[in-house]
């Protein structure tokens, strides 16, 4: 269907290309070799695996995801990711689309999660390698806005660093992750552990007790993920979460009525400070540095470019 003209290839096929690029994605699951499993979340396991080379199997979990829907939910999420190429990214590079046997296959992550350097192994990173590391993230999750694409699940879980490259994973999965969750029974809020600092005002706000995923869809947006970057600043800063250690129901409602965790015993310099104070009138709880640059900007732009909001005076210091 492609014709040459002046030396180029002319598609004229778009529509039935496009969808022939969805199968171009489609993995056999026979043609994957399963290997150990690395580890389980919310939705599924991930495991070493080969298909020409190393790389990262996530099969769903069935138990909650056996119907047509979910099928459908699951190729979006695969037409969204096969749409990215960027240098943070994971290099999504294929799916198995075929009920029961749902997969994502990516490739294989050598480094360590931030979250394993921060919080398990207690790495301090200097104040330049914080700075490059946060500007990395702001350049992956910059790329995938200027996409249309929301993450949904930024954490430091889900971000890696391979020799000091940061590499972005997980990003567009959460509806199929949605699914598992709004189908679990029970009247609480089914919170998984570390979830709830990421989470936005908005969103916090919106939470149910038995969150249906049909009518109570999260407000996730830009802005959203843009507060889940905050929170991923104030690890690096600080080595913690903000509101650590709080029970759920407080920090729910503290972020509900607009509360922001308490900067004072950030040790950083009175540049990171006075960014973190910046327009704010002086309060009792003086603003992380992520819940108020970057917050004050969400209100601004309306969901601003998170490059934007990462963009670096003199080198260090002004997120
Ligand atoms: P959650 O489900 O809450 O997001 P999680 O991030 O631990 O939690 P998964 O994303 O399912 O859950 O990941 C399970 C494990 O596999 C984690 O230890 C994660 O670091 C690892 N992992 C995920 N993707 C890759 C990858 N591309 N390369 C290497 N390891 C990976």
């Amino acid at each position: 269907d492609s014709q040459v003209s002046d030396g180029e290839a002319v598609d004229r096929s778009w529509p039935r290309q496009n969808s022939l690029s969805m199968r171009e994605w489609d993995i056999p699951f026979d043609e994957l070799k399963i290997g150990e499993p690395i580890g389980t979340g919310r939705f599924g396991t991930v495991y070493r695996g080969n298909w020409h080379g190393d790389v990262a199997i996530k099969v769903l979990n069935m138990d909650y995801l056996d119907d047509e829907k979910t099928l459908e939910a699951f190729k979006l999420e695969v037409a969204t990711f096969r749409k990215t190429r960027h240098e943070n990214l994971v290099l999504f590079m294929g799916a198995c689309m075929k009920l029961p046997r749902l997969a994502i296959v990516t490739s294989m992550c050598k480094g360590m999660t931030l979250y394993t350097h921060i919080h398990l192994c207690k790495d301090k990173f200097t104040m330049n390698k914080t700075t490059i590391v946060a500007q990395q993230i702001s350049q992956g999750m910059g790329y995938l806005h200027a996409r249309g694409i929301v993450h949904k699940d930024l954490k430091s879980k889900n971000i890696f660093l391979e020799n000091g490259k940061v590499i972005i994973t997980d990003f567009g999965l959460f509806s199929v992750t949605k699914l598992c969750f709004g189908n679990r029974k029970g009247n609480g809020l089914n919170i998984p552990p570390g979830w709830l600092c990421y989470l936005a005002p908005e969103i916090i706000r919106s939470l149910r007790v038995r969150q249906k995923h049909d009518e109570e869809e999260l407000p996730f947006t830009k802005a959203s993920d843009v507060y889940a970057f905050g929170t991923v600043w104030y690890e690096l800063l600080c080595g913690e979460w903000p509101f650590k250690a709080q029970p759920p129901e407080a920090i729910i409602w503290q972020v509900g009525v607009g509360m922001k965790q308490s900067l004072a015993n950030l040790q950083a310099s009175r540049d990171v400070k006075h960014a973190a104070n910046f327009d704010e009138p002086p309060v009792i709880n003086p603003s992380p540095l992520s819940f108020a640059f970057i917050y004050r900007n969400r209100k601004k732009l309306q969901g601003p470019r998170a490059e934007e909001i990462g963009r670096v005076k003199n080198g260090v210091d002004h997120w």
